[in-house]
């Protein structure tokens, strides 16, 4: 095995800045390129490490994270004082074919992505329909800025089926995913404020809209970790009473993942206690131990249910987290308000 290096603070530094440069210099006449880096960031943390090693991603694993965004912000947008909503128009000419076809695999399953991808022809062919689009579009122009190619994440080969992070460059998009992520999103409302002026006006919760999760939808979980928890509260054991508070255990602040297996169900008190915190070690191994126990009944459970979930992501996902957490020296939260400083010894949990 090779060894990478880690990039030094001078090179994290240069990858921020030329971040910075494609934000601020680059043209961007589709919503496409904030897609683009905002899926190579979310690759890198599900299946990228904190070893400095390249990191080969397929063009069809892009399109895929493409759909997963565009997929919520496709559903007809409420305007105040209109009756009908609008689909946002994704780039400055007529809306982009790419986004009508996101559009209506939407309606087909009735806004289920669990449905959507389960009719596989139909998914196949929009997954391959988007890979030529991101392939065309934004794939091999991302890095142009001016007469300038930067070239910096990955080289553009402008041909095959994969693209390869170059070194570093998983490392860099792990280690500052969370601000990464404020800012390609923060970019990208202001783009369709920009494309959607006139319909627009002066509409002030599209960032919920676009990347919030839907409490409601949360509500099919309820009957299912009750039974799995035995009507106990995640956290304290103590018994839950008729409402209860389904948790994101990785916080959504950290990391926009809705994969069924990073749910739990809780005391209000308890989870508003935790916040946006992670849970200490006692917490992890518990959800980790719940996972792999119960692993057919769940699985059996959210098809059940219709619910997306893919355990092996769930678990890379938590290792970013609990490594970040570790780097940054933060505190976990045990109970009430009561933390600890992270240590190593979630390691041996998530990697068992
Ligand atoms: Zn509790």
């Amino acid at each position: 095995m090779t060894d990478w290096p880690i990039p030094s603070d001078g090179d994290q530094v240069r990858f921020l800045k030329n971040i910075q440069r494609l934000l601020n210099e680059g043209s961007f006449v589709a919503s496409y390129k904030f897609a683009l880096l905002h899926s190579l960031a979310d690759l890198a943390v599900e299946f990228g490490d904190d070893s400095g090693a390249p990191l080969d991603l397929t063009i069809r694993q892009i399109a895929e994270r493409f759909i997963r965004l565009y997929w919520q912000q496709v559903r007809p947008f409420q305007v105040a004082g209109s009756d009908s909503g609008i689909v946002l128009k994704q780039n400055t000419g007529r809306q982009a074919d790419v986004i009508n076809r996101i559009a209506a695999a939407r309606v087909r399953s009735a806004g289920s992505l669990y449905r959507g991808r389960m009719d596989r022809p139909a998914w196949k062919a929009l997954v391959s329909d988007v890979a030529t689009t991101v392939r065309v579009m934004p794939l091999w122009k991302l890095q142009t800025v001016g007469s300038e190619r930067l070239d910096f994440l990955y080289d553009n080969i402008e041909t095959g089926a994969s693209i390869m992070l170059k070194p570093g460059m998983a490392y860099c998009f792990r280690a500052f995913y969370p601000v990464l992520c404020g800012l390609f999103r923060s970019s990208w409302i202001d783009y369709l404020r920009r494309a959607n002026a006139r319909d627009l006006g002066y509409a002030n919760d599209l960032q919920d809209f676009l990347f919030g999760h839907e409490r409601a939808s949360l509500d099919v979980y309820v009957p299912i970790l009750r039974d799995v928890q035995r009507g106990e509260c995640f956290y304290c054991r103590g018994h839950l009473r008729s409402s209860a508070d389904v948790d994101h255990f990785i916080p959504w602040s950290r990391c926009h993942s809705d994969l069924a297996h990073n749910f739990v169900l809780a005391h209000r008190g308890c989870n508003s206690a935790k916040s946006d915190h992670l849970a200490f070690e006692k917490h992890l191994e518990a959800w980790a131990v719940r996972n792999a126990d119960m692993r057919a009944e769940l699985n059996q459970r959210f098809d059940a249910a219709a619910i997306v979930y893919d355990l092996d992501v769930s678990r890379r996902i938590a290792s970013w987290a609990y490594a970040y957490a570790e780097q940054a020296n933060s505190q976990v939260w045990i109970r009430d308000s009561e933390f600890k400083r992270l240590d190593g010894s979630w390691r041996a949990i998530l990697v068992a």
